[in-house]
């Protein structure tokens, strides 16, 4: 008789997880309250990098917080209110950037990244769906040429992993992305990367495939979930009562409340990012492109293209703050002089972020048949289909063929 496993959380994370357990023959069920990658999932960048191995905070990152939060344009931004709660976690995050905390951190990040690419063209194939996926650059952009030193430790820590770094000057730059503004003198070209073309339409296609080989979505609000007496998980939802044989947490930024009430107090902060979506754009971008100075990500999709990123720190359940959506309009136009911004697309997302931007998974420790996937912060995208396969090897009982010290639950205490 096949074991049973019960999923909280149909982010991308939760469904790579799903068919990677249905793989090894587990029966699956997916609780969400939402439909399939509708959280964070849904509005992300779409960089699918294999070579993501530098985390947000690195030496001396405090020093550019003040202009960025000052700035209302600026990447963070940090609601007033919240700053007693967000004081703890801020100096775990700076600490975690200390220089001999980074290469650890850096492989355990490119563990999980480096098979990326290949693993969600093997997911997406005979889906139908194979054409979200698309090779891509990565192509950081700058405006002062001056800026792109290689021997800088962020570009240090990628070209020790083997990370096939190029420059470019403005000539290339303006052959690889027409549309992008001549202000920009040089960019850093990552290459061997995918993007996707609807983030979201990717975990949907998933799901579809998770459900043909024989998931089953549970559409309701888990209240929490309290151990049984059979050594299974009683889950508490708005619909009644869920018995699970072995439980697995995917629930992205909401990971953390479900997991207190057992005892388990998680520096797990929401992460707020927005993107604007330019519907009729007038432009193409053919990569992912990174401008550096101001810290987003600009990609065309199949709904146009898509400006994403800031780092809003204000809690779970804040309302959204669309401004920091608009202020994609002027900041595209500096990245593309010819977009049309009409009518843009707002969207906003809680990425699940740890201070060393590494996620919790595997067992969780001190409890029976109790698993955790969260916390990819800035890269759960590109790290969900490893994820998937690392967190169902340890549902089995066997051994992943990564490190996984790196990802415990209780490394904050
Ligand atoms: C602006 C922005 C840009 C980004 N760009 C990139 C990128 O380019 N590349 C990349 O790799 N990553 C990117 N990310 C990060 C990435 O989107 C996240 O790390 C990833 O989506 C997290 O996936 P998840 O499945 O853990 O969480 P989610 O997608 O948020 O899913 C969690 C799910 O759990 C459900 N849930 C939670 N609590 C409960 C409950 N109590 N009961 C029932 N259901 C519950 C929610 O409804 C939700 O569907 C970006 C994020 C943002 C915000």
């Amino acid at each position: 008789m096949s074991e049973h496993v019960t999923i909280i959380g149909a982010g991308i994370v939760g469904i790579c997880t799903a068919i990677s357990l249905l793989e090894k023959g587990f029966e699956v069920v997916l609780i969400d309250r939402d439909g399939p990658a509708e959280g964070a999932s849904h509005g992300n960048a779409g960089v699918v990098s294999p070579w993501t191995c530098v985390p947000q905070s690195t030496p001396g990152i405090w020093r550019g917080i003040p202009k960025w939060v000052l700035n209302p344009d600026g990447p963070v931004a940090l609601r007033w209110g919240y700053i007693p709660k967000f004081i703890p976690w801020a100096l775990k995050f700076l600490a975690a950037g200390k220089e001999d905390r980074l290469p650890e951190i850096a492989d355990a990040m490119l563990a999980l990244n480096r098979p990326n690419v290949d693993l969600y063209r093997q997911l997406l194939n005979g889906t139908g769906q194979e054409h979200l996926i698309v090779d891509s650059m990565y192509v950081h952009v700058f405006r002062n040429p001056a800026a792109v030193d290689l021997k800088k430790l962020v570009w240090r820590l990628r070209e020790e992993r083997g990370v096939p770094l190029q420059l470019a000057g403005p000539d290339e730059l303006a052959d690889i992305e027409p549309a992008l503004s001549d202000n920009f003198k040089a960019a850093v070209l990552l290459n061997g990367q995918a993007r996707a073309r609807d983030p979201g339409g990717v975990g949907k296609a998933l799901a579809h495939k998770a459900e043909q080989m024989g998931a089953n979505f549970n559409r309701c609000s888990v209240n929490h979930i309290q151990p049984g007496t059979d050594g299974g998980w009683i889950i508490h939802t708005d619909n009644g009562e869920i018995n699970a044989e072995k439980l697995v947490i995917a629930a992205g930024a909401w990971s953390a409340r479900l997991l207190a009430p057992l005892g388990f107090k998680l520096p797990l902060e929401a992460e707020r990012g927005y993107h604007l979506v330019f519907k009729n754009p007038g432009v193409v971008v053919n990569n992912s492109i990174m401008d550096s100075d101001a810290k987003f990500v600009a990609s065309s999709m199949n709904a146009g293209v898509r400006c994403a990123g800031t780092a809003e720190f204000a809690g779970l359940d804040a309302p959204p703050d669309y401004r920091r959506a608009r202020t994609f309009i002027r900041l595209a136009k500096n990245l593309f002089p010819k977009i049309n911004t009409d009518e843009p697309i707002e969207w906003m997302g809680s990425r699940p972020s740890f201070p060393d931007s590494l996620p919790c998974l595997g067992k969780v420790s001190g409890e029976e048949n109790l698993f955790c996937a969260f916390g990819h912060s800035h890269y759960g995208f590109g790290m969900a289909p490893n994820t998937g396969r690392v967190v169902a090897e340890v549902v089995s009982g066997s051994s992943p063929n990564i490190k996984m010290a790196p990802y415990k639950i209780d490394r904050f205490t």
